[in-house]
């Protein structure tokens, strides 16, 4: 069986959800509230591959919500995250995906070393960050609708805007030895781990995101945010791909220009419908097809029986292993979103 950990995107949308899925007690609470609720098991999910296989699975709502960062309530944060961890595996979960800011704040707050939690002692190799298959979704987004708004990577200028992340970093790495992109702008905060990251890349130009964007033909934007952040579209090149591979999403709103085309990243369309409620509930536009790469990189582990932390660390994800799963993503019928 596989799991999915998740949280939805502010206080707002857990109160509406708390009342749609039947827990009315949720729905009327503040943050307080939400900081002391236990993890929940709120959807039991079935899969079918395009090959026939058929798995079973479990949501588990880890009651986090972006605002705790925010208002640095971390305790509680980080006590989300190991008690749906925790949760997942009394429930004899095999592989369970850290989805949204699950895995980020697993790996900023050093949970691993908190491996006892009550009668509980976490095994990590239960427990994949689903990021592989989330780089090779969006390398691939990458690939296939630039050629749709006719800009040729060969001549393009790429800005990734989280470069030094788990996900960013992979994207580079992929865009680097994969494509023949004609530039690669780096964009983050800490410029010591961009100076690293150039070095590694032996390419790449560091740059401020005012600076980048209007250079930028193609903007991958996986930065960690807690909230999304508006961009003036009119600072865009005339004809340009943004893709907003972040959760909650980066881009706040809907950017509206004829030439700039805005894709949701890191999601995957599988080919079946999925047996689930939740999709729904994060408002996909087709719930039972589209889902989050990283969990689909959960399905795809109990589809081949990998019980492995597949994707674990960070800044450790290589192409070969983006090629792995890759292949097994195509051959049980998921594809990344094009629309
Ligand atoms: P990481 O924490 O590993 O990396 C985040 C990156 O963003 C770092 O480079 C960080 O560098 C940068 N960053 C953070 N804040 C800012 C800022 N204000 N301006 C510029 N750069 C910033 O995160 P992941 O790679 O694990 O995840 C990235 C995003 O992808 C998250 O939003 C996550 O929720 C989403 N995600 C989506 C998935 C999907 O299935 N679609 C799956 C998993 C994650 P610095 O701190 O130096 O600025």
């Amino acid at each position: 069986m596989f799991g999915l950990i998740g949280h939805l995107t502010s206080l707002e949308h857990a109160q509406s959800v708390a009342k749609e899925l039947g827990y009315p007690e949720y729905a009327d609470q503040g943050l307080d509230f939400w900081c002391s609720a236990p993890p929940q098991i709120v959807d039991d999910i079935t899969v079918t591959s395009v090959t026939g296989q058929k798995i079973q699975g479990k949501y588990v709502e880890s009651c986090f919500l972006p605002e705790m960062l925010a208002t640095r309530r971390i305790k509680a944060a980080t006590r989300k995250v190991v008690n749906a961890m925790a949760h997942a595996q009394k429930h004899g979960i095999n592989i369970t995906a850290l989805g949204g800011f699950s895995s980020i704040i697993f790996e900023n707050f050093n949970l691993q070393q908190i491996q006892q939690i009550r009668n509980v002692k976490l095994e990590f190799e239960r427990f994949t960050t689903g990021n592989t298959h989330t780089a090779y979704i969006i390398c691939k987004q990458v690939e296939q609708a630039a050629p749709k708004l006719n800009i040729e990577l060969s001549k393009a200028t790429v800005a990734v805007c989280g470069a030094t992340g788990d996900i960013g970093s992979a994207v580079c790495r992929w865009l680097n030895s994969r494509t023949d992109v004609a530039d690669l702008l780096l964009i983050a905060r800490n410029q010591e781990r961009l100076q690293d990251l150039q070095a590694e890349l032996g390419r790449g130009k560091i740059m401020d995101l005012n600076e980048a964007l209007p250079q930028a033909d193609i903007v991958v934007w996986v930065a960690s945010m807690p909230k999304g952040m508006e961009i003036d579209p009119l600072v865009l090149k005339p004809t340009c791909l943004l893709i907003d591979g972040g959760y909650p999403k980066n881009l706040s709103t809907q950017i509206q220009r004829s030439g700039v085309h805005v894709l949701k990243g890191g999601i995957v369309e599988h080919s079946l419908d999925i047996e689930w409620k939740i999709m729904s509930i994060v408002n996909m536009d087709s719930p039972a097809r589209h889902l989050f790469a990283c969990f689909a990189e959960s399905m795809l582990l109990e589809f081949e029986r990998w019980y492995t932390n597949f994707s674990w660390g960070r800044n450790r994800i290589t192409v070969e292993k983006m090629d792995e799963i890759g292949r097994v993503s195509l051959k049980h019928g998921f594809r990344p979103l094009l629309v």
